[in-house]
């Protein structure tokens, strides 16, 4: 599992930072969270293929998440792109990227496909047979979600050595093994699973929160993630502006990280105010020590063991 932060400052595209956008490779899927203005220069920044990129969650219709969005499925046009593009967001979003399409008189190569959202619980909104994904409600100015990425169970690994003392096991037995199953032989005796496996890998999680107040009844849905971005607009000194325009402190996100038993937490979407970041890291720090913020088109890699950045 890889993430790529392509953009994390708030509000106001920056020479040397963007908004919120991020690129999550999780068992060969290729998802883009967020799109925040040039996110396709980011893009371009950090050697993603786009033609791998078919799935775009968006977490909430504030320009500095979505502003990118037109722009790069104009772009996916002009390269193009055939395979069908899901776009998951709010209720609306449909509606705001078909006008633009309108008027620009743009046509897509491409079939769009929009899923909209409008609950307010947690719901399993993408699925195949290696990845889930579900949203998680948000408390922000507008209707928000997060959303949280996870690695379905993976199957068990053969223990060949163990499997070929034993001529009886065919290579068309394997899957089986891997699910799992014991091993029956002819003369009726068992051999179980464990002696013919190991144990699968670990499957990984990933949770993308931005941007909340302090929402503490996420705590159970993003419980033990390897990984978790959670927005710190703002310092707790300010609290009360944190409050008031739908954001979280560092300390708060620190807190959700704390209680929820993340492997790593990651700041993002600073306000504009603090020159230096290391402030909001020192807050967060003193309640969750295993803390980052990012730098530009920063990579986090998960392994088995822990997040390698
Ligand atoms: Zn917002």
């Amino acid at each position: 599992m890889k993430l790529t932060i392509l953009g994390f400052n708030s509000a106001i595209p920056k020479k040397k930072s963007a908004p919120t956008a991020q690129l999550l490779e999780i068992s060969n899927r290729h998802f883009l969270i967020d799109c925040g203005e040039g996110t396709q220069v980011q893009l371009r920044k950090a050697k993603a293929k786009f033609s791998k990129i078919n799935h775009i969650f968006i977490s909430h219709l504030h320009g500095d998440h979505v502003f990118g969005l037109i722009g790069l499925i104009s772009t996916l046009q002009l390269l193009g792109k055939e395979t069908p593009l899901w776009i998951f967001g709010p209720k609306g979003i449909q509606d705001f990227i078909m006008n633009q399409l309108r008027h620009t008189q743009s046509n897509c190569s491409f079939k769009l496909n929009f899923k909209e959202l409008s609950s307010n619980e947690s719901e399993l909104i993408f699925e195949d047979d290696k990845v889930e994904v579900y949203t998680i409600p948000l408390n922000h100015r507008i209707y928000t979600n997060g959303y949280l990425f996870k690695e379905k169970k993976k199957p068990r690994k053969l223990n060949i050595d163990a499997v070929k003392k034993y001529p009886e096991i065919e290579t068309c037995d394997y899957q089986n093994l891997k699910n799992g199953r014991d091993f029956e032989l002819s003369n009726g005796a068992i051999i179980p699973n464990e002696s013919l496996t190991f144990p699968p890998e670990k499957s990984l999680s990933y949770a993308f929160c931005s941007d909340t107040r302090y929402k503490p009844d996420i705590v159970p849905i993003i419980e033990n993630v390897d990984l978790l971005y959670h927005e710190a607009t703002f310092l707790e000194d300010l609290k009360e502006m944190a409050d008031y325009t739908g954001h979280s402190t560092a300390k708060e996100a620190a807190t959700i990280a704390r209680e929820a038993k993340v492997g790593k937490l990651i700041l993002g979407h600073f306000s504009n105010r603090y020159k230096n970041p290391v402030v909001l890291l020192e807050e967060a720090q003193k309640v969750f020590e295993n803390t980052s913020i990012p730098h530009r088109l920063q990579v986090f890699q998960m392994d088995e063991a822990k997040v390698l950045s």
